[in-house]
């Protein structure tokens, strides 16, 4: 992948007028040719070259001053909206949806030494994430248990992915699959079990309109799946956190 992206931006450093071609398609060139799925939901990061990210954040701009126009907003004249674009592009660029243009934040493993094997859980971690279909929030708590395997990584570790990972475009049952692969890639435990209750804003803001709306799903893995009590604890222990949280 790597020799595809050097390559692809060596010969885009050869090509005469490079800044005709709008960076995205560059970037989605460069996507198709290597293969590489780009789905809302993945990560493209390692498929950026120095300072395509920066482009991308001008060219986004542009179109959604496009947008605004078209909706029909003066906003040559309205104070409101006058840099509107320009945030809107960093928004999505650099922090909502950040999970598909950033790297994973570096995550340390280590050697589960002391061969600990007995379940904990985290949370609630708050996951903040869009609906692919409006790009309207879904907003949320997540639970993570974990039977140590092999390697074992700090707490608050378990935020940092869940926020990388739900800061894109999501319908929510795959968010979740995608958390759980990232967990196993970090830290191989022998159980993983996560559970995510969201509120979508598709629903509060627009649509059916029901305010109170949640959505639940959770993913089993590992001793969490094979193991039927193992699972009852965890939601169990999910439950007494929760109660924490009205006290
Ligand atoms: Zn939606």
């Amino acid at each position: 992948m790597t020799s595809t992206l050097s390559s692809s931006v060596a010969s885009l450093g050869a090509t005469p007028e490079p800044s005709l071609t709008p960076v995205s398609l560059r970037v989605r060139q460069r996507l198709q040719e290597a293969g590489v799925s780009f789905l809302a939901n993945d990560n493209i990061a390692e498929h950026l070259a120095e300072g395509e990210l920066e482009q991308l954040e001008i060219e986004v701009a542009g179109k959604v001053r496009e947008l605004l126009r078209s909706l029909v907003i003066d906003i040559d004249n309205d104070h409101n909206t006058e840099e509107t674009a320009e945030r809107v592009a960093r928004m999505y660029l650099h922090e909502v949806f950040k999970g598909r243009y950033h790297h994973q934040p570096k995550i340390a493993s280590f050697p589960n030494v002391k061969k600990l094997d007995e379940i904990y859980t985290v949370g609630p971690i708050s996951v903040r994430s869009a609906c692919s279909h409006h790009l309207v929030p879904i907003l949320g708590n997540c639970w993570i248990g974990i039977k140590p395997g092999e390697r074992v990584i700090g707490l608050s570790k378990f935020s940092r992915v869940a926020d990388w990972v739900f800061s894109r475009p999501h319908i929510q049952e795959e968010a979740v699959m995608i958390l759980a692969d990232e967990i196993e890639r970090l830290c191989e435990p022998q159980g993983l079990a996560i559970l995510v209750k969201a509120q979508h804003y598709c629903m509060k803001w627009r649509g059916v309109k029901e305010p109170q709306t949640s959505m639940v799903n959770s993913v089993v893995r590992g001793d969490f799946r094979h193991d039927p009590s193992l699972k009852a604890e965890f939601f169990e222990l999910v439950k007494q956190q929760e109660s924490l949280l009205t006290t």
